[in-house]
């Protein structure tokens, strides 16, 4: 029979053998290495797997999100553990230590999960909806390029250049919306633009 195994699932299955002829060598009995064998599976059992990006760097890990309860039908979803994808071609797998710690920066009561807004003259910032936040972003940028666009220099050469304000893109993002991000920045003459993947 000819069958298709993934990394991924190659690593799976064959965990569980591997840890217990592992410990076989290391002079456990076979009832120790039985137990041992079966914690893996008993903790990502039931759950739900997820494909993402490692939201830290440019080198854009691959990680996979084992999660109790199905977020795309609408249920609550805990994330019980997060690890390197090893289907993946960039890190087949791994995860620097910032990587490895994913599911407590998900879980940290700090992280941010919606837009704040620290009004003039205030000293706190306050949480804003999305909509609205967005909107507030068009207006401000609209406003400051109307009033601070540079068609032409001194020397009278076209320029179009827009130095007032900047743009800071995330680096876990596609290669298309990172693409598109770039067209769409820079179609307006904005220079200040980085990014952590440096598009
Ligand atoms: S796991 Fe580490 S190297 Fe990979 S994207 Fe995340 S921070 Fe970068």
């Amino acid at each position: 029979m000819n069958m298709e195994l993934s990394r991924r699932a190659f690593l799976r299955t064959s965990g569980a053998g591997l840890a217990g002829s592992t410990l076989g060598a290391f002079g456990f009995g076979e009832a120790e290495a039985a137990v041992a064998a079966y914690v893996k599976p008993f903790h990502l059992a039931n759950t739900v797997e997820a494909r993402n990006t490692c939201t830290y760097c440019s080198v854009a890990c691959g990680i996979i999100i084992f999660s109790k309860g199905d977020l795309r039908k609408g249920e609550k979803a805990d994330i019980v553990h997060i690890e390197g994808d090893a289907d993946h071609p960039t890190n087949r797998g791994t995860l620097c230590p910032k990587g490895a710690a994913l599911k407590d920066i998900v879980k940290s009561e700090t992280r941010l999960t919606q837009p704040m807004v620290r009004k003039p003259g205030s000293d706190k910032f306050e949480p804003i909806a999305w909509d609205a936040a967005l909107d507030k972003i068009a207006r401000a940028m609209k406003d400051d390029r109307d009033a601070n666009f540079i068609a032409k220099n001194k020397d009278g050469v076209t320029v179009n250049r827009w130095l007032t304000t900047g743009f800071l893109a995330a680096s876990a993002t596609t290669n298309e919306t990172a693409f598109a991000t770039y067209k769409v920045v820079r179609s307006t003459g904005m220079l200040g633009f980085d990014n952590q993947a440096r598009v």
